[in-house]
């Protein structure tokens, strides 16, 4: 829904208020309520709009501008008082800006340690737990599945730390019904992370769990580039040797249905590396094999746990004498 500017409040105290959750959920607010925004660059076009860096009242915000007549979808979050306002309307989606950029970006301009890695893990499992989960209420949420999990699609945040963006294919579970409140158009999202029954479209379609199950496929691609680059210091896009830039559906569905290849996991790695073993869960061929992202998120916690307590303890090896 359109929501009004207010006159003195930060971009944190109204995100907070819109959404309840402090999770930095975007405001969508029409051209005529935004003037106060100067845009300042542009860091991102897609085919249904742009998104720049701006400056709102001092502070630093991205903006995502849509033509409403170039995306249907979006009617289905516009209030109904935007639609009178002529043949078009620019609509702003403003959300907090994150200097760091896309987890695609980060990846090439950062190298990482094990902290780091799971760090970055760690908070995208918890994301995509979030956007997976209906929490009821007032200050309740349904449940969502992304439908383009890639790493181009989550922001890193200035501790390190990422959050999940660019929900523009998202799907909402509604529970009193037990529908997904889409029309069933099966092979969305990005070629190359797509998962097996999504590319050859055997995916139950009017399942929820399936869409996200299909997020957790694509999730384990992203946990392997992380891990990757963290492992060998090199940055890779999945299966960048096997199918070309911009693949068909063609492309990927004979490698990842018909010959039922996964990026490979270097001996260095180690098989059994509980990173590993979930990522291998997460890309499983079967849909309903694969890792919930709450588990996943248990996981990563439990690790990264291990590895505070390991490093205190190193830490006060090193002290004694
Ligand atoms: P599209 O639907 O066109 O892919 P996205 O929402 O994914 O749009 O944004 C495109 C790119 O813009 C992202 O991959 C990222 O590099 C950059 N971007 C988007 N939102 C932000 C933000 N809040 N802060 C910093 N960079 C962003
Ligand atoms: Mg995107
Ligand atoms: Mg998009």
């Amino acid at each position: 829904k359109g929501i009004l500017l207010p006159q003195d409040e930060t971009l944190s105290e109204m995100i907070d208020q819109s959404s309840g959750s402090g999770s930095g959920l975007p405001l969508l607010v029409q051209r005529t309520i935004a003037k106060q925004i100067q845009l300042v660059k542009s860091i991102g076009k897609g085919r249904y709009g742009e998104v720049y860096k701006a400056k709102w009242r001092g502070e630093n915000v991205a903006v995502k501008i849509f033509l409403t007549t170039e995306e249907a979808s979006w009617f289905r979050f516009i209030a109904a008082d935007i639609k009178g306002t002529g043949s078009w309307t620019q609509l702003f989606l403003i959300t907090d800006y994150h200097d760091n950029g896309s987890l695609y970006d980060y990846l090439t301009e950062n190298t990482f340690d094990h902290h780091d890695m799971l760090l970055i893990s760690h908070s995208i499992a918890c994301g995509l737990s979030h956007l997976h989960t209906e929490i009821f209420g007032t200050r309740g949420k349904p449940a969502i599945a992304h439908r383009d999990i890639k790493t181009k699609n989550i922001l890193v945040k200035r501790d390190g730390s990422c959050c999940l963006a660019d929900l523009g294919l998202a799907v909402k579970y509604v529970s009193e019904t037990n529908e997904v409140d889409v029309a069933p158009n099966t092979r969305q999202g990005t070629k190359r992370y797509m998962a097996p029954e999504v590319l050859d479209e055997s995916i139950n379609m009017y399942s929820f769990d399936a869409y996200k199950q299909g997020d957790m496929y694509s999730f384990g691609l992203c946990l392997w580039e992380v891990a990757r680059r963290t492992a060998i210091g090199e940055q890779g896009i999945p299966y960048q040797d096997l199918v070309p830039s911009d693949p068909s559906f063609d492309d990927m569905k004979m490698v990842v249905c018909d010959a039922k290849i996964r990026p490979q996991i270097p001996h260095r790695w180690g098989q059994d590396d509980v990173v590993t073993k979930v990522m291998m869960e997460c890309w499983s061929g079967n849909p309903a094999a694969r890792l919930t992202a709450l588990r996943v998120k248990k996981t990563l916690s439990k690790l990264h746990e291990i590895l505070e307590a390991t490093e205190k303890i190193e830490r006060l090896k090193a002290i004694q004498p």
